[in-house]
């Protein structure tokens, strides 16, 4: 008797295998499409009819196939791109499976023409079902032309499974749109039902995305571009004030290769931080440049997924790229006055700002703002003669500044990002601590800089006025010095004279037991003495002397509200908590020179803008608007 099992008829298993990679009609020019670009096309046209339903038509100018090729191309795993387990380790191209036109052909009838520039005419071939109708020569140019009729003819079911109309074209549309981006050296266009959508002429990246989302929204971004050892970042982020309230513009490329990916996804949006109210996403086009053996894109049967050998490495370097590129970008909030000022929440009255080109003779000379001499580091009562104010000002204004726009809107990019970058964290750990009360203060007549009500920072910049939040400003100081002690194994502690003994709940102890570790490495000597009781014999350098105890006591409470809330990062929680109670206070009188470190190291963060809690640290009023407020103009 003839066994159950049996191995199925070439045309179903096709027809199976179409079901993965084939499911609506954005997936056949998606396919196609990297076809064209795998064969170097210069030039690719897309023609679509009924959003693809009843005609989909891709026209490129590249390699092209010879007659026998383009036969062997419609079976099942034909493909030129890739021959051994080897070459699957290390793919370069678009495609790699060798599927694609076998299942395409499946589901539909295929037209397909072909010329390679070295042939005398090309050949053509029309396949319906995987059973080949015809073949003949052709003249035509050099380059290959697909055209997919009438999809699904042969699965109803599928066919009946198609959204509307509009949905299936948007998801062409996005096809098209997503290639384009990524392949802005190609020539695009691109036509729906007689209507030709996009014409896009080969540019460079920025040109396309002008080109492709306006001019407006091009301006608003940032230029992003790091290199770590194996890995490469490349691409724009949108400024905060044009996010978006949904991720359709987010746009993440693997080599080339548009993707969706949920840990990157998730470093971008984080290092946005309390920059993007709730429910809005930035806008960004990212290419992860890296080397195919790190990362698997054969994990999923369209090929949109994929998977990274080390994927915690790189989204550690997404973070910290994104979060650079955003602090070295003018993102502070600007105070505008034009509304009634008594009108509305402070949120509501705070928005970014856009950059603004400074004119020319504006711009510091590279000796006022030169690197070293405007870095302050100083013992109390130091030294502080020799500071100019000019310079540390000037050195501010340029980072809040970095990247004006040019007079005719085309965004300026620093050749050398390393310049506005913010200094590695150890220069973080040659924070000096701030003075005790009643050191005496060194005298500084005529400094542009002013606390207001023990509470705020007054200082003037080029462009008008900074008001600084000092607590924040010291808690955002505090929290990343603590996060580099946790990544650098530094902590600078302070070894007491009199170490304090304190006497804890025993849910507290426990909780000081567990934090042990994270609480040595932000610079906390601590004796677990039992029965409740900790010897504090060491405290952090920033911590001053005589609130030891107190503040301990404080992060602990702190730690275990923010748990309340679901923070899921005990580190980053820690530090959080650590900086809120170890920063000065609203209320804490500082000497001049202690503002000027403070608004130094604040610029040397990496987010100079927000608290880790999300408020705001700084806030500026431009000349501008003080001249309007006055009735200057
Ligand atoms: P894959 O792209 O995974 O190799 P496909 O089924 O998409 O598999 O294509 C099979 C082969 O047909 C490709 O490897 C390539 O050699 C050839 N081919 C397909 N489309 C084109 C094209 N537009 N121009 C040149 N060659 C093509
Ligand atoms: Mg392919």
């Amino acid at each position: 008797m003839a066994g159950k099992i049996h191995i199925l008829k070439a045309e179903l298993a096709n027809k199976i295998a179409a079901g993965e990679v084939v499911q609506r009609p954005a997936s056949v020019v998606k396919e196609l499409l990297e076809n064209a670009l795998d064969a170097k096309a210069t030039r690719i046209t897309v023609i679509v009819k009924e959003a693809g339903k009843s005609f989909i038509q891709v026209i490129d100018d590249g390699e092209g196939m010879s007659p026998d090729d383009a036969l062997t191309a419609f079976e099942r795993h034909a493909t030129s791109k890739i021959a051994t387990a080897e070459d699957l380790e290390a793919i370069r191209t678009l495609g790699f499976r060798g599927e694609a036109l076998a299942s395409i052909a499946a589901v539909s009838q295929v037209e397909m023409k072909t010329r390679q520039a070295s042939d005398e005419t090309g050949f053509l071939l029309r396949i319906e079902g995987n059973d080949l109708l015809e073949q003949s020569n052709v003249a035509m140019e050099s380059g290959t032309t697909v055209v997919v009729k009438n999809l699904f003819f042969n699965t109803p079911a599928r066919r009946n499974f198609l959204k509307s109309r509009t949905t299936e074209l948007k998801n062409i549309t996005d096809v098209v749109t997503r290639m384009a981006i990524a392949y802005p050296e190609v020539a695009w266009q691109y036509t729906s039902d007689e209507e030709e959508l996009l014409d896009l002429r080969p540019k460079s990246a920025d040109g396309r995305l002008k080109d492709l989302f306006g001019d407006r929204q091009a301006e608003s971004l940032v230029r992003v571009r790091a290199t770590a050892d194996y890995l490469t970042i490349d691409g724009y982020i949108g400024r905060p004030d044009f996010a978006r309230k949904s991720r359709a513009e987010q746009f993440l490329f693997i080599n080339r290769r548009f993707v969706l990916n949920r840990s990157i996804n998730h470093a971008v949006f984080q290092a946005y931080e309390h920059l993007l109210d709730k429910g809005m996403f930035p806008f960004y086009i990212l290419n992860l440049t890296l080397d195919p053996h790190r990362v698997d894109a054969n994990v999923h049967p369209s090929k949109m997924e994929v998977k990274f050998e080390n994927e915690s490495n790189i989204y550690r370097f997404v973070l910290s790229t994104v979060r650079k590129s955003l602090a070295s970008n003018d993102v502070i909030p600007t105070l505008s006055m034009q509304a009634d000022a008594t009108l509305g929440r402070l949120d509501e009255r705070l928005r970014f700002s856009q950059p603004q080109a400074p004119s020319p003779g504006a711009v510091p000379s590279q000796a006022e703002v030169g690197g070293q001499t405007t870095r302050l580091s100083f013992a109390p009562g130091e030294g502080l003669d020799q500071v100019d104010l000019e310079k540390l000002f000037g050195k501010i204004e340029r980072r809040l500044g970095a990247e004006p726009l040019r007079k005719d809107g085309e965004a300026t990019f620093p050749a050398d990002l390393q310049r506005v970058t913010p200094p590695s964290s150890d220069r973080l750990l040659q924070h000096r601590p701030m003075r005790a009360p009643g050191e005496k203060e060194p005298v500084q007549e005529g400094r542009a800089i002013w606390q207001v009500h023990n509470k705020y920072i007054l200082s003037q910049v080029r462009t008008g006025l900074l008001i600084v939040d000092q607590h924040v400003a010291h808690e955002r100081i505090l929290y990343e010095q603590v996060l580099a002690n946790f990544e650098n194994n530094l902590p600078t502690t302070q070894q007491l004279l009199f170490p304090q003994t304190i006497q804890l709940t025993a849910s507290d102890y426990s909780l000081v037991k567990e934090l042990l570790p994270h609480l040595e490495k932000i610079g906390f000597d601590l004796k677990m003495f039992g029965k409740n009781t900790v010897v504090i014999e060491g405290i952090p350098a920033d911590v001053r002397v005589g609130n030891e105890a107190e503040i301990l006591q404080n992060v602990l409470d702190e730690f275990k509200n923010t748990e309340q809330k679901g923070t899921i990062d005990a580190r980053d929680k820690l530090a959080k908590s650590f900086a809120c109670k170890a920063a000065i206070k609203a209320g804490d009188r500082l000497s001049t020179a202690e503002m000027i470190v403070l608004i130094d190291q604040l610029f040397a963060t990496q987010m100079p803008y927000v608290c880790p809690h999300g408020r705001p640290i700084v806030v500026k009023i431009t000349t501008e608007e003080l001249d309007r407020r006055f009735g200057r103009r």
